[in-house]
């Protein structure tokens, strides 16, 4: 399963990874998990991808393009991969597709998890994360309901960035639609249902 997902920020990418990941043991790469790690543990990288993520653009296509590839070549990846928030614009799908070929391997399939815009405000502003996992949950979610660690909000799930996260996922992210369409690799799901529906649907199209 080589796999990418599309959709907009709060769609559901990230717990439809989670949950491919724990079922068939691919290696989920999420350039957002990625870049947070970076800073948080103050890296070179990380210092200059901050300003970027708090204001909700995207960072520069070679600091990203650089930590994705080194997550390609990793041992882990070789079975499998989910990318998770890459490519988000089109340099990059098309900077992805070189480099998977000159690597001898190609993406299977890109699933659109589809939300409606109008749904998509209200799902940003209630999301909560685990500390302790990265598990996905609401602020229904006193702690982690997996490992009961300590939840909380992403900076860039505040009000003020997520308007600008939404118009740069319009302008820059959702042409990969018709990117991957025109691939003839592009499959997609409804993810304004419930979580246990979402995925099974998500099974269902990449015939799982
Ligand atoms: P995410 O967790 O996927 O919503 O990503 C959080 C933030 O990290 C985004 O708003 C961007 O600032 C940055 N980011 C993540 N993936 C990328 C990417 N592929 N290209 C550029 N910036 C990214």
């Amino acid at each position: 399963m080589n796999l990418v997902l599309l959709g907009a920020p709060g769609a559901g990418k990230g717990t439809v990874a989670q949950e491919l990941v724990a079922e068939f043991g691919v290696a989920h790469i999420s350039t957002g998990d990625l870049l947070r790690a970076a800073v948080k543990g103050g890296t070179e990288l990380g210092i200059q991808a901050k300003k970027y993520m708090d204001a909700g653009e995207l960072v520069p296509d070679q600091l990203v393009i650089d930590l994705v590839k080194e997550r390609l070549a990793a041992d882990d990846a070789q079975q499998g991969f989910i990318l998770d928030g890459f490519p988000r614009n089109t340099a990059q799908a098309v900077t992805l597709d070189s480099k998977l070929s000159a690597m001898g391997r190609e993406i299977d399939c890109a699933l659109l998890v589809d939300v409606a815009p109008e749904v998509i405000i209200d799902r940003l502003s209630s999301r909560r994360t685990c500390r302790a996992c990265g598990y996905t949950g609401t602020a229904a979610d006193a702690t982690c309901p997996k490992c009961a660690g300590e939840m909380y909000q992403r900076d860039d799930d505040k009000p003020e960035t997520i308007k600008n996260r939404l118009d740069v996922y319009e302008k820059s992210t959702s042409p990969l639609v018709d990117y991957y369409r025109g691939q003839g690799l592009l499959k997609s799901v409804n993810g304004d249902q419930a979580r246990e529906t979402v995925y099974g649907d998500v099974k269902e199209a990449l015939g799982l």
